[in-house]
Parts: C-alpha cells; sequence; structure tokens
C-alpha cells in the first residue's frame, strides 16, 4: 500500500522551505516596523465561533469547513481563518483595553475544503495582521500600506489593490434591500446559486463568476454609492491616503469579500503575475466582530496574506533566496570535515562538536564513506571549507584546510577555536 498526501494538501520539501522561511521573515520584519506582535491560536476552535462570525450562508461556513466531532462529544472545526480566533484569543486573554491600540499579527496554516486547483488548495497559509481599538481611516490605510510594503520588498510586481467599502450597520440594510430589489427584476438571468442568495444574502450575488449574473451585478446598484455621510467621509479618507502613499488602487464595486463580519473598507492586492487566483492579500474592516463575539464595541480592520501564492509568483518569476543553488545562506554547510582512519574519525567528530558549539555550521561522514566519497559529500553539500584529517595529521597535530572557492589548502591545528577564527563565514 502506496501513501500520499490528502487530496489539496502537499508537502513543502528542503528546496522550496528556503523560500518560504524569506517570506516569513519578510512579513516578520515590516510587521514589526508597524508595531505588530505575534499571536499564535489553536488549529481547532469551536465551530460556533467560525459560524457566527463568518455567517452561516458564506461559502466558507456552508460548505467548506472541516468539522469534526471530538470524543467528548464537542463540535470542533479546523480554523478556516484566523480573524475570529485572534477575536477570541483577545478577549479571553483581556488583551483589549480601552483607549489602546493592539496589534497582532500571526503565520500559520488554514484549512478550507474547497476544490483544489492551482494556487488553491486545502490547507494553505496565512500570514495577517488583526488591529483593534481604532475606528480612524488611518488604520485602514496603514494596513494596505503595510501589504503592498512586503510584497515590494519581496520584489512582486504587477501589482494592484482594489478597495470598496460595504458601509455599516446603518447604510448597509438600504444598500442590501436596493441591490434585492434590483436582483428581484433580473432574477430570471442568475444562476440557481445567486437566486439562493438573493433570498438569504443578496450581497453575496456580487461575488458570483458565472457569465450570465456577471452581465445583471455590472450593472447593479454600487455600495460606494450608497454610503451614509460617515462612511463616504471614512471612505475617501482612505482613498486619499492610498494616493498619498503612491500605491496602485482601483475601486471595485463588486468586492464585498467572502466573510459576513466586513464593515466599511474591504481591500485586496492583486497580482497580475497569477492566474484565476489572483488575490495574494485580502481584508478590510470589521467593526462589530468584537462585539458579536462578546466583547465591548470595538473597531477593528486586519488582512490575510496567502502564502502559497506568494510562493507560486517568487518561483516563476526566478525570485530564489540569495546563496548557491537555490539554498540560502543559512542552509549552506560552513565546514565538511573528512577523514581517513579510526582516530581521525574521533579527533574530527570532537572538533565537529566544537566547530558547532563555536556557532559554525559543520558536518561529517557517518555511513562510512571512503575520502574521495567524503570530498564528493563536501561538494554537493556545498560547503565553504573542508577539513581533512588522516593518520598523518593525527600524528603532526596539523590538519589541511581547504577553502573550496579558491580552492587553497593551508595546515591548522586540530583545534577548533583555532579552525574557527580562520573561516570567517557569514554571521
Ligand atoms: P480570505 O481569508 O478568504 O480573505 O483570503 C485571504 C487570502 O488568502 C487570499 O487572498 C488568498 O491569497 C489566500 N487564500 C484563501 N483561500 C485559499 C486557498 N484555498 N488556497 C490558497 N490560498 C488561499
Amino acid at each position: 500500500m502506496k501513501y500520499a498526501s490528502p487530496r489539496g494538501t502537499r508537502d513543502i520539501l528542503p528546496e522550496e522551505s528556503a523560500l518560504w522561511q524569506q517570506i516569513e521573515k519578510t512579513c516578520q520584519q515590516v510587521f514589526a516596523l508597524y508595531n505588530y506582535r505575534e499571536i499564535r491560536t489553536p488549529l481547532f476552535e469551536s465551530t460556533e465561533l467560525f459560524s457566527r462570525s463568518i455567517g452561516k450562508t458564506t461559502d466558507i461556513v456552508s460548505k467548506e469547513m472541516y468539522t469534526f466531532t471530538d470524543r467528548g462529544d464537542r463540535s470542533l472545526t479546523l480554523r478556516p481563518e484566523e480573524t475570529a480566533p485572534v477575536v477570541r484569543a483577545a478577549l479571553e486573554n483581556n488583551l483589549i483595553q480601552r483607549d489602546q491600540l493592539l496589534k497582532l499579527y500571526y503565520i500559520g496554516p488554514m484549512f478550507r475544503y474547497e476544490r483544489p486547483q492551482a494556487g488553491r488548495y486545502r490547507q494553505f497559509y496565512q500570514a495577517g495582521v488583526e488591529a483593534f481599538g481604532s475606528a480612524d481611516p488611518t488604520l485602514d490605510a496603514e494596513i494596505v500600506i503595510m501589504a503592498w510594503q512586503i510584497f515590494e520588498k519581496l520584489g512582486l510586481l504587477d501589482l494592484e489593490v482594489d478597495i470598496n467599502s460595504v458601509g455599516d450597520e446603518k447604510c448597509r440594510p438600504q444598500y442590501v434591500e436596493k441591490l434585492k430589489a434590483y436582483f428581484k427584476d433580473q432574477e430570471k438571468a442568475l444562476c440557481e446559486d445567486c437566486r439562493v442568495r438573493l433570498q438569504v444574502n443578496p450581497l453575496r450575488i456580487l461575488d458570483c463568476k458565472e457569465a450570465g449574473c456577471q452581465k445583471v451585478i455590472d450593472k447593479a446598484p454600487a455600495s460606494a454609492d450608497n454610503l451614509c455621510p460617515e462612511c463616504k467621509e471614512h471612505f475617501e479618507k482612505v482613498v486619499g491616503w492610498l494616493g498619498k502613499s503612491g500605491i496602485k488602487y482601483k475601486i471595485n464595486h463588486r468586492l464585498v469579500r467572502g466573510l459576513d463580519y466586513y464593515t466599511r473598507t474591504t481591500f485586496e492586492v492583486v497580482s497580475k503575475q497569477l492566474g484565476a487566483q489572483n488575490a495574494v492579500c485580502g481584508g478590510g474592516r470589521y467593526d462589530t466582530l468584537v462585539e458579536e463575539l462578546g466583547g465591548k464595541p470595538t473597531p477593528a480592520a486586519g488582512f490575510a496574506i496567502g502564502m502559497d501564492r506568494l510562493v507560486e509568483v517568487l518561483k516563476s518569476t526566478g525570485h530564489l533566496p540569495a546563496g548557491r543553488h537555490g539554498r540560502t545562506q543559512s542552509t549552506e554547510i560552513g565546514i565538511y570535515i573528512a577523514t581517513l582512519g579510526e582516530e581521525a574519525r574521533k579527533k574530527g567528530f570532537e572538533i565537529l562538536n566544537d566547530l558547532r558549539q563555536l556557532g559554525i555550521s559543520a558536518d561529517m561522514d557517518y555511513i562510512g564513506k571512503s575520502l574521495k566519497s567524503q570530498l564528493k559529500a563536501a561538494d554537493q553539500e556545498k560547503a565553504r571549507f573542508t577539513l581533512i584529517l588522516g593518520e598523518e595529521e593525527i600524528k603532526s597535530g596539523l590538519a589541511k584546510l581547504k577553502n573550496m572557492q579558491t580552492t587553497k589548502q593551508e595546515e591548522v591545528p586540530c583545534d577548533a577555536r583555532i579552525i574557527a577564527a580562520k573561516l570567517q563565514l557569514p554571521k
């Protein structure tokens, strides 16, 4: 019997994980620049947390959750997104304080039972932020600018921000009514799913990708044209900040996003370097979610970056991390110790341990290779130096140290400190 990874999941192998580490590091650096701190929450939560926050009629809750009953008869769900768990954790641990801005970030896997295709997986990875405690449009602008900075730093090209406002509890109900009346008139042209959406959640129709529906959607009333004065002013300020920051953006009236908790700003960052699944980041404001989940009214905003798609773009454009043969410097070893004979092997192992204690990446053979094969291995491992130890070297107390780039060789005492000083490796 042969096993394979479950449909929609895959292994990230060492050649690719260097790229993942680079993306994670870039995200962490930029998040720190904006004063966000990391939070880690469980991979599963009570099912109710997601159905309440994301919305029962959304695709995620109605058909994409990995839900199971545990042995204690609890209904649990593998997290399909991280905003609700972060809100839950912030409330449970009393992190949200009056008159204080709370800024958190996370990096990790999410799970959705979606139809797998390029850029869409059942286990995928997101890096995201959530900020609590400010209703100010500069916060909306800050998170868009932050996402943009991450993509620029990674060398992504052809980016654009799609932005919209879905209003708030004051103006959204009227807009939804208007939308409902419009779609009701056009019901015959809508797909079956959208006819159901018309009854349960007309906003969701704007998301539909069916050609017939698209034509109807094109002429539908736009939420940005139906905002109350406060929401309108908020939206104008956010867009104004983006303009000032030199970010390429477009107002996209259809952008309602697949989660129900958004209020006012919604946005996506899209890359033209990707195919159908071209969004690399999605987010917005969610001013009522904290209260819905049992907290005091707290305005908030956040986004999630799809890391799998970033990896796709960076791989396709040859943006592999610096270092020889696609390896990062941290995965190239500093020194390979090649030995001949039992005494030399013992001495070699001692030096190996000492070098590692001194913070130098080092390796040697453990499978009984000949000296020739060991030297070949040193080459394959992209070692910067090789230390050669044979019987003669043991007698004289001097080993041969070879610089693999210049091929220059010199004699060095069998002492890890002296050897380490000779290596001049990047830290
Ligand atoms: P969302 O949590 O739906 O707002 O999505 C935020 C970002 O996560 C999207 O823009 C995608 O880049 C990424 N994403 C969402 N679902 C998937 C998936 N099934 N596979 C890969 N990436 C995804």
